[in-house]
């Protein structure tokens, strides 16, 4: 029998460990971090094998306290998601340094830090997963199939004997940018369990369609009134997406310029996005001098505005009456200034010194929900057609407990059997 335990990932957004231990071996679902709160220690398993749904940082940021927990570990992943990881770990290494020079600490206390050897052990340690093939580690069949969510996103379906426990990871089931879907049909129907994400569980989002009408909307708002535009996005599907709605209406405003700013961006754009064409934007690695010097739409990193240009432009920008914050995304953590901007109408900046710096939003704020995540409704059908017989165990994770509530809710009155599992809680499957 196979044990499930939650380390991770347990009413919150992201940061998500699961571990499935079956005949002496255990294979962790993610090894993610989280920005805004430390874990103890005993929140990160020992592992044998870590599946990584894809790569973003909430499912992938703590890989390295894996490897050092157990340096034999196995990595199971797609390519895509091998080569973003990589780039992401690289990037907090960075990141780090950065700080260090500054005198800030590093972001991982002391014992969870790492370098570019533990990264590079990881690349060795990693087993490429195509899609819809079985990998065989001990005596566990993984599955991958693509969960439509960013390049690279798996849903990872597990066997254990004749058990099957199927976990989303984080699931769109209107697609990313490439239409790519979630391969809900390769998945085999009515598993023993289902680990569901479940971060827009309490809500009703429009089509991905009209999100974009109205992030258009908005802009061609600001830029009637002469205002110039800032728009935070992370540099995986949002900036992109972002730039191709841009694209759209660029050359209606020659009198503009169109910024995408960021390193990572240009990475990504070469490493996943090279099919979408973004014409008549400016894109660059740094900030440009001359953008306060005229109107512009200006794109950048990092989506939350903790770190990064983002944030450095959201400091200068956050008090002028001539700007137009255009935020597209429904989730803010607490820790973004954006968020308590939205809720306080103020932001906190940290200065190099660490004191802080209140500043008050006179710039106009906009929110759309321009998400790659299923809502409501689609987590609702993502359950129906992998569980049809209304058999399976859902337990929900990835999500606040507002959220977990009515999607608890929502699949209880449909006949379901749902857990909402609390951090380091066990079961048997
Ligand atoms: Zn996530
Ligand atoms: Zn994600």
């Amino acid at each position: 029998m196979a044990k499930l335990k939650f380390y991770g990932g347990t009413e919150e957004v992201g940061n998500v460990r699961i571990t499935l231990d079956y005949n002496g071996k255990t294979l962790c679902l993610d090894y993610g971090s989280k920005q805004d709160h430390e874990d103890d220690d005993q929140a990160f398993p020992r592992s044998d094998y870590v599946v990584v749904s894809h790569a973003h940082l909430d499912h992938v940021g703590n890989l390295p306290l894996s490897l050092k927990l157990n340096p034999g570990t196995k990595y199971i992943g797609t390519d895509m998601t091998k080569r973003i990881t990589e780039y992401q770990l690289n990037d907090i290494l960075k990141i780090n340094e950065r700080r260090k020079k500054e005198g800030v600490p590093d972001r991982n206390p002391p014992g969870r830090q790492f370098s570019l050897d533990d990264i590079l052990a990881i690349k060795d340690g990693w087993l490429p997963a195509d899609y819809n093939n079985t990998t065989r580690v001990g005596d566990f069949d993984v599955k991958l199939v693509n969960a439509g969510h960013i390049p690279g996103s798996a849903m990872t379906e597990v066997t254990c004997g004749t058990d099957k426990i199927v976990y989303t990871g984080d699931v769109n089931l209107e697609g990313n940018l490439q239409k790519e879907l979630p391969g809900l049909n390769l998945l085999q129907k009515n598993p023993k369990a289902l680990i569901i994400e479940s971060t827009y569980g309490g809500e009703m989002r429009d089509s991905i369609d009209k999100q974009e009408q109205t992030f258009i909307r908005y802009v061609e708002e600001a830029i009637s009134k002469g205002k110039n535009v800032f728009v935070p996005a992370f540099a995986i599907e949002r900036m992109q997406r972002v730039g191709s709605l841009l694209s759209r209406i660029r050359n209606d405003h020659s009198d503009y310029e169109f910024y995408m700013v960021s390193p990572s961006y240009l990475k990504m754009k070469d490493m996943a996005y090279r099919d979408i064409a973004l014409a008549n934007l400016t894109e660059s690695a740094g900030l440009p001098n001359e953008y306060k010097g005229r109107k512009s739409v200006i794109v950048s990193t990092s989506g939350f505005c903790t770190g990064g240009i983002s944030s450095k432009i959201l400091r200068e920008v956050i008090e002028n009456k001539n700007y137009t914050i255009i935020v597209p995304s429904g989730f803010l953590p607490g820790n973004s200034p954006l968020k308590s901007a939205v809720d306080t109408g103020y932001a906190e900046f940290s200065n190099k010194g660490g004191a802080k710096v209140k500043k008050k939003l006179r710039a106009e704020l906009k929110q759309v929900k321009l998400s790659a995540h299923s809502d409501k409704s689609g987590l609702v059908k993502i359950v129906e057609t992998v569980c049809p017989n209304k058999t399976t165990q859902i337990y929900l994770v990835h999500g606040e407990p507002s959220s977990q509530a009515t999607l608890t809710q929502e699949l209880v009155s449909r006949g379901y059997q749902v857990r909402i599992p609390k951090k380091y809680e066990e079961f048997s499957v």
